[in-house]
Order: C-alpha cells, then structure tokens, then sequence
C-alpha cells in the first residue's frame, strides 16, 4: 500500500478510504471486500489467505515471497505460491515487476490507494511513494491528452521511477 496515503487501522482491517477508484463504497472493510471478492470466484477466505493479506496491508512496499515467509513464519512456502496465484487472478493482489528475477506483490490499488514505485536497477528493491491530488490531475490531463489523439482508451495510468535506492547509490 500507498506509506502516505492509507486510512485509519483498526484490528477489524484497515477501512478503505480511496475513492479514487470508485468501485466500492468507502468505509468498507478490508478484509470484506476480499472476502467478498474471493467468494466471488468461489474461492474461501482462508487463515492463510488472510495472513497474506495483512502482511501487505502493513507493508509500505511490494514484498517478495522471502520477505512475506519472514513476517509470518507460521505460512508454507509451498501453499503460499498457490495462495499468491488465487489472490493474483481474483484482483486482490498485484503482481509487481522489479530489475531482478523476485516476483513482488502488493495488494490491488483499488484496495490500497493509487501510488507510484521507485525500482532501483541495482538491487530490485521497490518502493511505493504518492503524490499530490494537483500533480495527479495534472499527470491525467497530459495522459488524456495523449491517450485522445491516438484513439486510446486509458483506464489508468502506471507510473515508476527507475534508478538507485540510497543504500546502492
Ligand atoms: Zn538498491
Ligand atoms: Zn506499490
Ligand atoms: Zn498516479
């Protein structure tokens, strides 16, 4: 998630406070909108599942699975592949790609907030950053202008800086 722009926590799940996605009412709970989109798929909400969930929710940054397996020792390598792909193909979680052969995830904007990534090319490591609701409109309006003189219909706009972290700089 977005470090700088979540909501409130609570130990019920972080309550969903972005609206810049509009696809679910604000002030619903994390972990029922992830249940709710699971079911969906006729897939369970299970312990496991959701450990995952609030591994990324507390994190300000994509995580591979290394990382995932040492905030929660508890969770198995094997079935935590398997319950990444579940979460990746019901939109819960994103997938993101780094300068390294690591495979990062986060949770979905929808659920997290719209941010950006720095990816350093030295080491691979992500990080998220936000910027000002004015930048964003600005960001879109050059965007739109683009996307409408080539006939292209924009959904949303990704937007990552490559370069060096502090520590590989
Ligand atoms: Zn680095
Ligand atoms: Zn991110
Ligand atoms: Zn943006």
């Amino acid at each position: 998630m977005a470090g700088t722009s979540i909501g409130p926590t609570s130990s019920a799940g972080r309550i969903l406070t972005d609206s810049h996605f509009g696809r679910y009412p604000l002030g619903v709970d994390l972990h029922t909108t992830v249940a709710d989109r699971l079911a969906g798929a006729e897939q369970r909400y299970t312990a496991n599942r959701r450990a995952v969930v609030e591994v990324l929710d507390e994190s300000d940054r994509p995580l591979t699975i290394p990382e995932i397996l040492e905030h929660r020792s508890g969770l198995a390598q094997s079935s935590l592949y398997r319950n990444l792909a579940v979460l990746e193909e019901t939109g819960v979680v994103h997938r993101v790609h780094s300068s390294d052969d690591f495979a990062r995830y986060e949770l979905a904007e929808d659920l997290a907030g719209h941010h950006h990534h720095l990816i350093c090319s030295s080491c691979g490591t992500v990080a998220d950053f936000t910027v000002s609701a004015e930048v964003e409109a600005t960001l879109e309006a050059a965007f739109e202008g683009v996307a409408g003189a080539t006939g292209f219909r924009a959904e949303h706009h990704r937007l990552d800086l490559v370069g060096r972290c502090r520590a590989c700089a």
